[in-house]
């Protein structure tokens, strides 16, 4: 029987399904062969399968075996959502396959019979809650079974990452458990496809050189488009547009702040449309019949800011416009992923200024704020309770910040339990044995942090700029290999449709990138960085494009950049390319200057 037949016997057999789904295959595959694997799948595709199937088969071979004694027998599977837990576990039994959770709701006696259980090769598979892992008796008495052990699989496995969206710090321990364990066979799973987040699982696991398999990321049925735009009255009577020819459907708009989604509100009203503005600086009632006119058809739009969204499921919204440029092709994806939920084809726009990005950089500024910002505002609460209003509390700091830095400084101190916020009033508490000290907050968290947002921001810049498949852009991002190759095409964005005049309907043109300097290229400089190309390409093993197009070439011939800075203002050259190639670029230009 080869491993192939072993996989569709214990499929249709135990799970009682006819075939895997695409993504799973290649998982299911490198996990049996002991590949550890980091395997990015979105909610529903099917991720738990992949660590199950393979624990069954695992325990199948091994009663088949001569030597039974020889491998281990039980997955430990870690997952912090003790509720699903439970789920899984009972529909396990019900196929027949053994299983348990260690949880801490376990008692002591019934957490040493399930420990006792594996050791008896009892059980297929073992959840495990990660506070488990605080417990050192917990840990020792698992170092115990580890010869028990098939498989580990961590399961939602952003959450061992500051970046994700959901870290627990019970997560960080599990470097040390897997080096503890060695366990023959590992597997991280999770929903999160930010490059981030996908390194930081690698790097935190201790994983030198993971297979990563990221799929079904694409909505096949979306087609993208930006349009270039002007200032917000441009933006406004576009939307305008595009409401009275969406026909029957409803348009969903997201907008950056609560401001510009008032004035387009405004602007589709003023027009004779249906119109709701849904914010978080509306009322809770407000926001639910917005909602609610929504979900009924009621309306002809609905402009949102990203407040917008949890638990909204329209199957039939048709169109997506993003009147701004959000900050993240993350926050992109998942807003225009709204649309076309049904499976029907939907259109996603973005009207893109590049003025949207200051907003954004104002975001990331107030997200961070400086800790001597933080000081000065503590300080400012000892004497006595202080309003809670933002902009009187900025006057009294001195270096006057945006009242949105101010709302953020007290968001952070507030949490971290140096402010209470009651009544409109903000109180200095004292969470340490020594008042008027002010306990360590991390600069250096809050200074890679907003590096980092500053990153995500360039990014979504490139796609608003990109004149080619923006779909490969996008999934390219998001890791899926398939998509990797950029001479890739989707035939359902704007770049494909019309490549290189995407931009073409632009009324105001704002380019991002501009040449630096329009000096004619020097044939010299032209043939070196041809030569620097055909290196770089035979070292990375990629074809000569990738590295960069001729048009790049021409562009740096004729530019002549002498730092990052000038270089990312080339045509072509990215974030990516930057840090991949940008030391030596630079180095030829600057050989090459006569
Ligand atoms: P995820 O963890 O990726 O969000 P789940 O593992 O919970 O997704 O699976 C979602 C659903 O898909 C479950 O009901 C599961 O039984 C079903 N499923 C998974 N793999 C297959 C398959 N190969 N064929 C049919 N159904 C499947
Ligand atoms: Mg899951």
């Amino acid at each position: 029987m080869t491993v192939d037949d072993e996989i569709q016997a214990t499929l249709s057999e135990v799970f009682g399904f006819t075939s895997l789904r695409p993504g799973q295959a290649e998982v299911i595959a490198d996990v049996i062969a002991g590949t550890p694997v980091i395997s990015v799948m979105p909610t529903g595709a099917g991720k738990s399968l992949c660590y199950q199937l393979p624990a069954v088969m695992l325990s199948r071979r091994r009663s088949h075996a001569a030597d039974p004694s020889q491998s281990g027998t039980t997955a430990l599977v870690v997952s912090p959502l003790i509720a699903l837990m439970k789920d899984q576990v009972d529909a396990l039994s019900a196929r027949g396959v053994a299983s348990a959770a260690l949880t801490s709701a376990a008692s002591p006696d019934e957490q040493s019979a399930i420990l006792a259980g594996i050791r008896r090769r009892a059980f297929r598979l073992v959840y495990i809650a990660p506070e488990r892992f605080r417990s050192p008796r917990f840990l020792s008495a698992l170092a115990e079974i580890k010869d028990c052990l098939s498989l580990l699989a961590i399961d939602e496995a952003h959450c061992i990452s500051e970046w994700g969206h959901d870290f627990r710090p019970d997560y960080r321990r599990l470097g040390d458990i897997i080096r503890d364990l060695s366990p023959p066979r590992l597997v991280a799973l999770t929903a999160t496809a930010t490059p981030e987040v996908r390194t930081d699982i690698a790097t935190q696991l201790g994983l030198s050189n993971p297979a990563f398999h990221i799929r079904g990321f694409d909505r096949e049925n979306l087609r993208y488009v930006v349009e270039p735009c002007g200032g917000i009255d441009d933006k406004a009577e576009r939307l305008v547009a595009l409401a009275k020819n969406a026909e029957k459907s409803a348009m969903l708009v997201y907008a950056a702040t609560r401001k510009r989604a008032e004035r387009y509100a405004a602007a589709l009203t003023g027009a004779g449309l249906r119109v709701r503005a849904y914010h978080a600086g509306r009322s809770i009632a407000e926001r639910r019949t917005a909602q609610e006119a929504f979900m009924a058809g009621d309306l002809d739009a609905i402009v949102a800011t990203n407040a917008f969204g949890m638990g909204i499921d329209k199957p039939d919204i048709r169109l997506v416009v993003h009147a701004d440029v959000p900050g993240s092709l993350e926050a992109y994806y998942q807003e225009a992923g709204r649309g076309g939920r049904d499976g029907q084809p939907a259109t996603c726009v973005l009207l893109a200024n590049a003025g949207d990005a200051r907003i954004h950089r104002l975001f990331i500024d107030a997200a961070n704020p400086p800790p001597a910002m933080l000081r000065a505002l503590w300080k400012a609460a000892h004497p006595g309770p202080i309003t809670a209003d933002p902009a009187a509390l900025g006057r009294r700091l001195p270096d006057r910040p945006h009242p949105m830095q101010v709302t953020s400084a007290t968001r952070i101190l507030e949490r971290h339990g140096f402010l209470s916020h009651e009544n409109n009033q903000l109180t200095a508490s004292r969470p340490t044995d020594h008042p008027g000290t002010f306990p360590h907050l991390d600069p250096k968290a809050f200074a890679r942090r907003a590096a980092a947002d500053h990153r995500k921001l360039r990014r979504m810049l490139d796609y608003a700029y990109h004149p080619r498949c923006r779909r490969q852009l996008l999934l390219d991002y998001f890791g899926d290999r398939e998509w990797r190759d950029p001479a890739r095409r989707c035939g359902r964005c704007d770049g494909c449709e019309s490549p290189g005049r995407a931009h073409a309907r632009s009324r105001t043109k704002p380019p991002i990138k501009r040449p630096l300097s329009s000096s004619a290229a020097d044939p010299a400089l032209i043939s070196r960085l041809q030569a620097l190309r055909t290196r770089l390409a035979s070292e990375g093993a990629v074809p000569a494009y990738v590295v960069f197009s001729n048009r790049t070439l021409q562009q740096l011939a004729c530019a002549r950049p002498q730092t990052r800075a000038e270089l990312l203002q080339v045509n072509g050259i990215g974030e990516m390319r930057l840090s991949a190639y940008g030391d030596a670029i630079l180095a030829a230009v600057a050989n090459a200057t006569p």
